[in-house]
């Protein structure tokens, strides 16, 4: 299927259209072709936010949650946001998109809340653009105050790849997001130019292991050092450190010896919609509930 082919081809980076039957020129097309839809998905209802749950490493409790947006074209099918978010932030779109993404989520968080009152973690992903935006704390107290969600749920994720340099508000941005009453998290951390200079100038609560380091655990040990030295650096700077993309017993195993807090991946559970997210925490609940004579 030609649309499969090119979604894959896009996936696996813009610079690998040799490996697929799909030329540049084709590829840009679509580009445009997806831009072109991208601009009526919020109206159209095409997009739905997804929730994964993060767990404590010692007692694989669930803590908190990442929401990661899911957009399905009628006709395209489901488009990852690998490839969808990029064009959202070169189109602008990922303004609106985003702050989309954040209401929805807020909202979402704080009638779990009110459901289960966990004091879930909520973590969204915000990209550069919306980091450049001089609206960026105007849009976010709007969706704490429309949702009424305690701010200090709210951790936003900036990922490494943004230059400091590059970003001018960056700094301001994130400072002005702590006495808003939120937490920051770096995404993706080891896989920028520049790790420990973000490290040292972002005021950041947390940072999350990239899951490219995590699965390599078990295989590479160059990269089952950086993981290791990443968690002990964390929390030499007091900072809480999570693992991304933990899938087997092995990762979680070694995270968990080497004293990392919090950890997120398919092992524990795949995103969900929030109907299924819903039933994953009533079904804690239940568990929650029960007598002590099942445990035994
Ligand atoms: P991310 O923020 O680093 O999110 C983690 C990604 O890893 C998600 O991919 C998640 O589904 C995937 N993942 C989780 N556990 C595992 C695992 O065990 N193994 C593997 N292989 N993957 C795992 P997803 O949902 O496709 O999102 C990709 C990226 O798109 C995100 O990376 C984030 O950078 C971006 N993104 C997603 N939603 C949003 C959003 O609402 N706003 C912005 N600005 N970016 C978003
Ligand atoms: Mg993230
Ligand atoms: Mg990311
Ligand atoms: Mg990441």
């Amino acid at each position: 299927h030609a649309d499969e082919a090119m979604y894959s081809a896009k996936r696996e980076g813009r610079n690998n259209f040799q490996f697929y039957e799909i030329s540049p020129e084709q590829a840009q097309q679509h580009d445009v072709l997806l831009k072109t839809r991208l601009r009526h998905a919020e109206g159209n209802g095409e997009l739905r936010v997804f929730y994964q749950p993060q767990v404590d490493a010692a007692s694989e409790d669930i803590v908190g949650m990442e929401a990661l947006v899911r957009w399905e074209h009628p006709e395209l099918g489901p488009i990852s946001p690998g490839v969808f978010i990029p064009l959202a932030e070169e189109t602008g779109l990922i303004v609106s998109l985003g702050a989309w993404v954040l209401r929805t989520a807020c909202r979402q968080a704080r009638e779990w809340e009110d459901k289960y009152g966990l004091g879930l973690r909520l973590g969204v992903n915000l990209s550069a653009v919306q980091l450049m935006e001089p609206d960026l704390l105007d849009t976010v107290s709007a969706a704490l105050a429309e949702s009424g969600l305690d701010p200090r749920l709210l951790e936003l994720e900036v990922t490494e790849s943004i230059s400091i340099k590059a970003v001018p508000n960056l700094v301001e941005n994130l400072h002005g997001l702590h006495r808003l009453g939120c937490r920051i998290a770096i995404d993706d951390f080891g896989t920028g130019a520049a790790s420990l200079d973000y490290l040292r100038k972002l005021p950041a609560d947390r940072i999350k292991i990239d899951q490219s380091f995590v699965r390599n655990i078990g295989i590479d040990p160059d990269d089952e050092a950086i993981v290791r030295a990443t968690i002990d650096m964390a929390h030499r700077l007091k900072r809480g450190v999570v693992a991304e993309g933990v899938e087997i017993e092995q990762h979680l195993k070694f995270l968990r010896a080497n004293h990392c807090d919090e950890l997120q991946g398919y092992l524990f559970c795949r995103p969900l919609p929030h109907p299924s997210f819903d039933r994953l925490l009533a079904e804690r609940q239940r568990l929650l509930a029960e007598p002590q004579a099942n445990v035994a």
